[in-house]
């Protein structure tokens, strides 16, 4: 029986194929479950909703953040200090931003 180097070779680069494979798919299966549990707490850029046209600001809420507040069509997130007391009351405060809304919104 002849035990040739591409015997060994083919069992050799097939059992490492199966290796990376089997580690790809857990890495990935992993890094997906870290996507899925982070990506609702990572932090973005989002440009200042205050009421200045001039405005350059930006704000880092959390993804999870910014969709509660904007699931509101009143209620807006500024940078610190950015907001109009004559137009808007500020709702929510934190080191990274504001939350205003509307005066008169949300009246019932
Ligand atoms: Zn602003």
């Amino acid at each position: 029986m002849a035990t040739g180097g591409d015997g060994i070779e083919a069992v050799n680069a097939a059992g490492i194929q199966a290796i990376k494979a089997g580690r790809n798919h857990s890495l990935l299966r992993n890094n997906e479950r870290i996507f899925l549990m982070t990506e609702p707490l990572r932090t973005m850029a989002f440009h200042c909703e205050c009421g200045s046209s001039a405005c350059t600001k930006t704000i880092r809420p959390s993804l999870a953040e910014y969709k509660r507040v904007r699931s509101s069509p009143t209620s807006f997130m500024i940078a610190v200090g950015h907001d109009l007391p004559e137009f808007e009351n500020v709702i929510e405060v934190c080191d990274r931003y504001e939350v205003v809304q509307q005066k008169g919104a949300g009246r019932i």
